[in-house]
């Protein structure tokens, strides 16, 4: 059955305006309705509308935002190809059942200047920050912002970003803020590719390849759980992925701490990342 859009009902979906989405938050909790936050940047997929079902699971309201933040790419990254498709995100997520979507622009999140006091902590050493090492502190600057207008009891992020999860808990737990971080499974393709708003980049031919990624990612976790050296599982991960196509391994990488073997890599133009545990799952 085809389901039919009302303009105007999307319209009323949407606010770009900070006092508007503080004003209608506040109404909704003191007539005692939780409010969660999901973070996106759009262009989105199923793996975002797990969250928004997992935060409408845990909470009366669901607020989704949509904001491609600068701060978080370097000037030679994608911020201007970012695919970004509004109305089809807000058809989606009427869909979802969302509550309210918020689609700040850069003056509303920035306007005084994208300097922030706030900093990543030491859950974003190494990994992501080796290669990108301006993400984490953007990642944090506009979470903590939107954290700010939105002032959730609970926001949601994906173990697809699983390093940007333990960076933003952290981030919640240093700055005392009244905030659950929930995170969400990794939503993946039939061939277990993780889904990511960057997986629109790929040809098919790129396509093919970047289903090996999960494959060599999992064979490192299971040989990792059953009693291998590490270092030489995800090596061997490494070489896999080069061997069937990708460009340039930026890491395989095991953290015990977390139980998670993590995984970034290149084709063609495209940056991948996944990861998964090395705990079996109950
Ligand atoms: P993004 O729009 O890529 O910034 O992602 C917004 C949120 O969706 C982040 O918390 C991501 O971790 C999460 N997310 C993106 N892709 C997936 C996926 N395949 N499975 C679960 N969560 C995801």
């Amino acid at each position: 059955m085809s389901q039919t859009f009302n303009p105007s009902d999307i319209a009323m979906l949407r606010t770009d305006k900070r006092a508007s989405l503080t004003e209608t938050v506040q109404r909704w909790k003191s007539d005692g309705d939780s409010v969660a936050l999901v973070p996106t940047m759009g262009a989105l997929h199923e793996g975002h509308l797990s969250l928004v079902r997992l935060a409408l699971k845990a909470a009366d309201r669901c607020v989704v935002s949509i904001f491609v933040n600068p701060t978080q790419f370097a000037p030679h990254e994608d911020f201007d190809s970012y695919p970004r498709d509004i109305s089809a995100d807000l058809q989606l997520l009427q869909s979802a059942g969302v509550d309210l979507v918020y689609t700040p622009d850069e003056a509303d999140m920035y306007p005084s200047g994208k300097d922030s006091a706030i900093k990543a902590g030491a859950a974003a050493k190494g990994l992501e920050t080796d290669f990108r090492p301006h993400f984490f502190d953007g990642v944090v600057n506009v979470v903590h912002r939107l954290f700010d207008h939105a002032q959730p009891d609970l926001a949601v992020f994906g173990e697809k970003d699983y390093q940007q999860l333990m960076v933003i808990d952290e981030m919640v737990q240093a700055q005392s803020l009244p905030i659950e971080i929930t995170g969400a499974p990794i939503a993946r393709d039939a061939h277990g590719l993780a889904l990511s708003s960057r997986n629109a980049y790929l040809s098919a031919e790129e396509l093919e390849i970047a289903r090996m990624l999960n494959q060599a990612l999992y064979k490192a976790a299971q040989d990792i759980q059953g009693g291998a050296d590490a270092d030489a599982a995800c090596d061997e991960a490494s070489a896999l992925l080069l061997n069937c196509g990708f460009d340039k391994v930026d890491y395989v990488s095991y953290k015990p701490e977390w139980n998670r073997v993590l995984i970034a890599a290149h084709i063609g133009k495209t940056r991948l990342i996944d990861n998964a545990p090395t705990t079996p799952s109950t």
